[in-house]
């Protein structure tokens, strides 16, 4: 079995994030979760693939909540005493300025390696590039991204790493390519032989539906920055247009590419239809990595047909106390007990529960229905910080079964994914590409109430395994759909859910069965291995 995986297609794989571990601040959201939970996966079934990342020096943002109910970002210099030292450093051109990135390794993985690229040297004068992950846009973002692409590929040339295929997950990592073309071109091939020879070790994972996540620059100031490498803007210009989107580049420059669920699959070829060129887009559902996220005990109660109810409780306590602990509030273990977390951002509506309050009042006063929230908004979104501070409002008029639990990161989304009674989630269908929180709660037998949207589609049978509303409506009237998502919304919560936890306990033990048996091995990142190796990485 190893053998043979050894054997397979070696991969290298970029990304500007990878949430391993709570305390190694190298991840914002979703797009590090899965990086990481990939590499583990990678380590366990023994596939042969290094990971090329940024060592940030302050990560993304600390939120921190002020007296006045504000969410403010805070950063602080973090230092890892795990990292290895390859005693390499490559070179690269920024804004005519030379930056050398130091390259560190972390072993934790094996056969899955992680290399990362450090800026913070005192022979730099652009030391700040890996400062702040996703810190600020346009000229600072394109610098990191020269790092992360540039930088990667000339740090596995020194290291000596032999590569089989690049794997961008998301465009963030595109510039690899230009490098990968400048190789090429300097071997003498032309603009467009390269690409074409280029194009054969590429692939790519698309992840944002929604237009403003996919970045793009002006044509000139990737000329300014040196991000070129050498290409002509006409040339720039047929690779991912004008202005110059990240995601449409690598759409032309690889020879394969995924959308990360099956709904986003369709939305993505939808979005990219225009454009011509383009490789494949085929769609591989995300899947987690069951060891870092799932309760064990949960997953052999399902299996054995009892105990389920029990452990579930002791997750449940386990939450109660932490939030006891960090907020001061002691929520009721014998009531509901809603969880949600995501990044702030309009399209995720964290706060739709609340918008009919006639509704909601009275549930959230006797406790029949409770709620935590986390998330963190990007430091330069201002409306999405408005949502946290309306969140956090929230908490303050409902003390007793309402909570905030400020700066979202791995070990909050643990708590609330295993100690949560319902996993609640209500974007604006289809804008959320996948959502892996669910798959985690799912999987430790919190039930999922969502619109049917991101994975949820292709696991949710409504009443059986968890609970989906709005029926998958969509419509571009974003009051409309609101309208829609909230009555939908209150319809399931007030008449499916709330009678089934407190009045029919044998069939929601039932329900987190399903939950758990129904989604363990489709959504486990072991699914989504195969799926990279079979429809990405083989060669076609
Ligand atoms: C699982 C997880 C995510 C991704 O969840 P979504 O469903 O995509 O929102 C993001 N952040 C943290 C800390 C997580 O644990």
């Amino acid at each position: 079995m190893s053998k043979n995986k050894q054997s397979q297609p070696r991969v290298a794989y970029f990304c500007m994030e990878y949430g391993l571990h709570t305390d190694f601040k190298a991840y914002a959201g979703g797009l590090g979760i899965l990086a990481g939970d990939y590499l583990k996966g990678a380590k366990d079934h023994d596939y042969p693939i290094v990971g090329v990342g940024i060592l940030w020096k302050q990560g993304y943002t600390d939120q921190l909540i002020g007296e006045d109910g504000q969410p403010y970002d805070t950063y602080h210099n973090y230092r890892y005493d795990f990292l290895e030292d390859t005693g390499i450093t490559v070179d690269v051109e920024i804004r005519r300025r030379n930056v050398r990135c130091k390259v560190w390794k972390l072993d934790a993985f094996g056969n899955a390696p992680l290399y990362l690229l450090d800026t913070d040297l005192p022979e730099n004068e652009d030391a700040w590039i890996t400062g702040q992950l996703y810190g600020w846009f346009g000229e600072e973002r394109i610098a990191q991204e020269m790092v992360l692409g540039i930088g990667g590929v000339r740090a596995l040339r020194k290291l000596g790493i032999e590569v089989d295929v690049y794997h961008f997950n998301e465009g963030h990592a595109l510039f690899a390519g230009f490098e990968l073309l400048r190789e090429a071109r300097k071997k003498g091939k032309s603009f467009k032989k390269a690409v074409k020879k280029v194009r054969q070790k590429i692939v790519f994972t698309t992840h944002t539906p929604v237009i403003q996540g996919n970045e793009s620059h002006p044509i000139d100031r990737l000329m300014y920055m040196g991000a070129n490498l050498g290409l002509k803007p006409t040339q720039l210009k047929k690779l991912g247009g004008s202005p110059f989107n990240m995601t449409v580049g690598a759409l032309r420059l690889s020879r394969a590419s995924n959308a990360v669920a099956q709904l986003h699959g369709e939305t993505a070829n939808k979005m990219w239809a225009h454009i011509d060129k383009k490789s494949d887009i085929v769609a591989i559902t995300n899947g987690i990595h069951l060891p870092t996220w799932v309760d064990p005990l949960m997953l052999e109660a399902a299996e054995q047909g009892e105990g389920l109810w029990e452990f579930h409780q002791q997750n449940k306590r386990r939450l109660i106390d932490f939030v006891k602990t960090r907020n001061g509030v002691e929520l009721q273990e014998d009531k509901l007990l809603i969880g949600f977390s995501r990044r702030a951002v309009a399209y995720k509506r964290s706060d739709l529960i609340f918008s009919e309050p006639d509704i909601i009042d009275p549930l959230l006063r006797d406790n029949r229905v409770q709620i935590i929230f986390s998330g963190r908004a990007h430091p330069l979104d201002d409306g999405g910080k408005d949502i946290v501070a309306r969140l956090v409002e929230m908490t303050r008029q409902y003390p007793n079964s309402v909570v905030f639990l400020e700066n979202y990161d791995m070990t909050i989304g643990a708590m609330l994914t295993r100690g949560s009674d319902i996993w609640l989630n209500n974007p604006r269908r289809p804008k959320e590409a996948s959502g892996t929180s669910g798959m985690k709660a799912a999987m430790n037998g919190v039930l999922n109430l969502s619109t049917l949207d991101g994975w949820w589609p292709e696991a949710c049978e409504h009443g059986v395994n968890g609970w989906q509303f709005g029926d998958g409506f969509e419509s571009e009237n974003e009051t409309e759909l609101d309208d829609h998502d909230r009555a939908a919304l209150y319809r399931v919560l007030l008449e499916e859910v709330m009678p089934t936890y407190y009045h029919q306990r044998e069939k929601w033990i039932e329900m987190m069965s399903a939950s758990i048996q129904s989604t363990r091995d489709a959504f486990g990142v072991k699914r989504m291995l195969d799926e990279y190796y079979q429809l990405l990485y083989a060669k076609g």
